[in-house]
């Protein structure tokens, strides 16, 4: 009877460190930054053509409604002949 009591003992601790253990790998689980789905670039739409231009990479426009960016030198004409 001693010898169950004792084995209960047991299994009681070993759940709880395994427990402990689950829970610290869910915790750091939890505390990951959630990841991206985009490369991190936010993507700017061209108000001439509507192609989505990364604005590191595309032509900019400062207007007094704010920056507006193109896919290339046509669309950059175009916005300026229509405004
Ligand atoms: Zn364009």
């Amino acid at each position: 009877m001693a010898r169950f009591i004792l084995v209960t003992i047991l299994l009681i601790i070993i759940a709880r460190v395994f427990w402990r253990v689950v829970d610290g790998i869910l915790a750091g689980v939890r505390n990951e930054p959630p990841r991206q789905v985009k490369s991190g670039v936010e993507l700017v739409r061209d108000p001439v053509c509507g192609t989505y231009v990364a604005p590191g990479s595309a032509l900019s426009l400062t207007s007094g409604g704010g920056t507006h960016y193109f896919c290339s030198e046509k669309c950059l004409a175009e916005f300026r002949r229509k405004s």
